[in-house]
């Protein structure tokens, strides 16, 4: 079988083509279809496969292997006609854009930081890169700033096959041992690297690059991001949000960190009036307490922590079997105490009859239980201290 004709690596813009069938054999229910030539790029160096149709046949996957091009299509070809390509252009279109974009990314952080990429992938919603050393937030924003003036300057990229002479004086990124000829492609100055990849045929056509996130991974650090379409798509989105944020705090987009932070200086204020009042008011319940007598309680609004304040705090008077209860949820949050004693045998009980769930020590268990009827739950107390 002869290898196929590239003709996405003359011109990566071929949208529609004509060819000849050499092949086609069922596979499933689809089947697989060798043409002369395509435009269809086959899956390879993190870039997906192109999808589209060979005349009515819808086009699903294309993979290559020693030099043949295998399209995957959904009906059968007659071989030895000429049929008519149709590539989805939108699909390929954002590959183009991706992949020109992370040669640029990825040449910068090099050069800037030594990084090399040791792993890319186009995938959705972001194109994943994964560099080979750490790097900071100030960095990351440095590389970004320089890898957008490549953008503006809108410089050529350019694709070839050197001579081996010239290939050898060449120095060029390359993530693997190559067989065969070496293709490279120039990022508009910004990179040198190995690459079968589809481009765009200027740096200006990336439009935009934008790091979404960085993590550390293996030693060195791996980046969420995206260029050109996705990238003004992800930023409309980043701004949508926070228009929609700061209209709830009464704010706008880049003044919603001050107003965050008076929310949760509010908040901690709140959680220390409400730790106050559940002091003040486990004091109270105490001291209203009767010495040897089953107390249930219900304290609306008291948190975890108040429930467990109060319930120690009014055992501790009584000396006796203690429930507080709180609405809270789908039911009724529950701390139950007996100092001394063990109130597991009635905190089981309890979850039982109310589809509960919780436990804890002997002298204290804490839980909540399915149900949101007081006067139930308390009904069931009294006759099971009796
Ligand atoms: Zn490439």
């Amino acid at each position: 079988m002869p290898a196929t004709a590239k003709l996405y690596e003359t011109d990566p813009y071929v949208q529609t083509f004509t060819a000849t069938v050499l092949v086609c054999t069922p596979a499933g229910e689809q089947f697989a279809v060798q043409l002369d030539r395509t435009a269809f790029y086959p899956e390879g160096g993190g870039q997906p496969c192109d999808t589209g149709a060979l005349g009515t046949a819808l086009v699903t996957d294309v993979q290559e292997h020693g030099g043949v091009i295998t399209h995957t299509v959904s009906a059968a070809l007659p071989v030895g006609q000429t049929v008519e390509g149709r590539i989805d252009w939108a699909r390929r279109r954002d590959h183009m854009e991706q992949h020109t974009g992370e040669h640029i990314l990825s040449g910068t952080l090099h050069r800037l930081f030594g990084a090399e990429n040791v792993g890319f992938h186009i995938g959705s919603p972001a194109v994943r890169m994964d560099m080979s050393v750490p790097l900071t937030a100030g960095q990351l924003a440095e590389a970004e700033a320089q890898a957008n003036a490549v953008i503006r300057a809108d410089a050529p990229v350019r694709c070839w096959y050197p001579a081996p002479e010239d290939l050898a004086k060449l120095t060029y990124r390359s993530k693997k041992e190559i067989d065969g000829a070496v293709r490279l492609v120039d990022a508009g100055g910004a990179d040198l690297c190995a690459c079968c990849g589809t481009h765009v045929s200027t740096t200006g056509q990336v439009g935009a690059i934008k790091i979404l996130s960085a993590q550390s991974y293996k030693g060195g650090t791996r980046l969420a991001v995206v260029c050109g379409e996705r990238a003004h798509q992800s930023i409309a989105a980043a701004w949508q949000d926070a228009a929609a944020v700061g209209t709830l705090l009464s704010s706008a987009p880049g003044r919603l960190l001050p107003a965050v932070q008076n929310l949760q200086t509010a908040e901690a204020a709140l959680k220390q009036r409400l730790a106050a009042m559940q002091n003040a008011l486990s004091e109270a319940l105490a001291q209203a307490a009767v010495p040897g007598q089953l107390a249930v309680l219900h304290c609306d609004g008291a948190d975890g922590d108040g429930l467990r304040r109060i319930c120690l705090t009014v055992s501790a008077r009584t000396n006796a079997l203690t429930a507080v209860l709180a609405s809270g949820g789908q039911g009724l949050a529950y701390a139950l105490c007996l100092p001394g004693g063990d109130v597991r045998p009635v905190c089981k009980a309890l979850n039982e009859a109310f589809g509960g769930r919780g436990g804890g020590k002997p002298g204290f268990c804490q839980g909540s239980l399915a149900c949101t009827d007081f006067a139930d739950v308390q009904n069931f107390l009294v006759n099971y201290h009796e």
